[in-house]
């Protein structure tokens, strides 16, 4: 990593912002979980994944992309013959199945009831909006990525090729919600997998459907619990964890946990200041050493 002088006192100004946001950070964690009018209860919008009725058209892939702005995804289905994660330019993927031909799962923001993302953001440039979506802000983001760190479903992404790189992920449509509308993904779906609604009438669905059918459910709903709950649900007739959705997410929220590792004056007093000046020592050796290699060609040229 190269970092002029320039850079380094940007990278300083993010230490800093840090450091006086250490405990605003975690503030920020009790901020998502408890600020007024902010979902507490898990009764904002949500989404029912119900991986027994997803076909693998990629329906959804498709409409997300268009709805944001991103390339369109591939369209063969070759892509489908490895297991994919979101990326900086697709918010939606479709999985199939391991070991099961015509069993898919979709990916995306889980929109936690209580975002780790949003709690390690030291300036909240993401954010829980007090309608349910985490949202991204970039012209507040400082690029220290603590968000993409803290995601228990590793689900934020970096546009690192960019001159101006902003974190991306899905935002639950939020701008299409504010207007009534659904999230794009949800209005194409052929196949009634995704049910858009509040989500604690979604929860009372899906578990009517587990005990409509319990030999054809497992009886579980992901997001329930996982992460204190999240705004996207799903159930299926597979062990959860073969969905290629995450394994071992605690069930307690995160945001405490996160903002005690990165908030921790330890941290932000002690690791920075250091951690910052090695990024500069480092550079500016690289920098001399480049000079002095570019003045003895110079002389050996002359
Ligand atoms: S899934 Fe990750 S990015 Fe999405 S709201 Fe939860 S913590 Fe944030
Ligand atoms: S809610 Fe919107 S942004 Fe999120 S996956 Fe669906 S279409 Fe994409
Ligand atoms: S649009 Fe619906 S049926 Fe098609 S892949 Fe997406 S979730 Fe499955």
């Amino acid at each position: 990593m190269k970092i002029g002088r320039r850079g380094f006192f940007k990278v300083a100004a993010v230490g800093a912002g840090v450091a006086a946001a250490g405990a605003a950070g975690a503030s920020s964690a009790a901020g998502a979980a408890g600020a007024p009018g902010v979902e507490t209860q898990g009764d904002g919008p949500g989404v029912l994944v119900d991986t027994t009725l997803c076909v693998g058209c990629r329906g959804c892939e498709a409409a997300c992309a268009e709805a944001n702005h991103n390339p369109p995804p591939p369209a063969s289905d070759e892509v489908m013959k490895t297991r994919r994660e979101t990326s900086e330019n697709a918010f939606t993927v479709v999985n199939r199945v391991e070991g099961a031909e015509n069993r898919f799962a979709k990916k995306q923001c889980m929109h936690c009831i209580s975002p780790a993302c949003a709690s390690a953001c030291p300036v909240r440039a993401m954010d829980k909006k007090p309608e349910g979506p985490v949202v991204y802000d970039p012209s507040a983001c400082l690029g220290c990525r603590y968000c993409m760190v803290a995601c228990p479903f590793d689900v934020p992404k970096y546009e690192y090729a960019s001159n101006a790189p902003r974190v991306r992920k899905c935002t639950f449509c939020y701008e299409r919600q504010k207007v009534g509308l659904k999230p794009a993904c949800t209005e194409v779906c052929p196949s009634g997998a995704l049910t858009f609604g509040r989500r604690n009438e979604l929860l009372e669905l899906a578990k009517t459907r587990i005990y409509t059918h319990p030999d054809k459910y497992v009886h579980h709903v992901y997001g329930e619990h996982e992460a204190g709950g999240t705004s996207w649900l799903y159930i299926g007739d597979l062990p959860l964890e073969k969905l290629a959705l995450r394994n071992g997410v605690p069930e307690k929220e995160v945001p405490p946990l996160v903002a005690g590792a990165l908030g921790a004056p330890p941290f932000v007093m002690t690791l920075w200041p250091p951690l910052l000046m090695g990024i500069y020592m480092f550079s500016k050796r690289r920098e001399e050493g480049a000079g002095h290699a570019a003045e003895e060609k110079e002389e050996h040229h002359g």
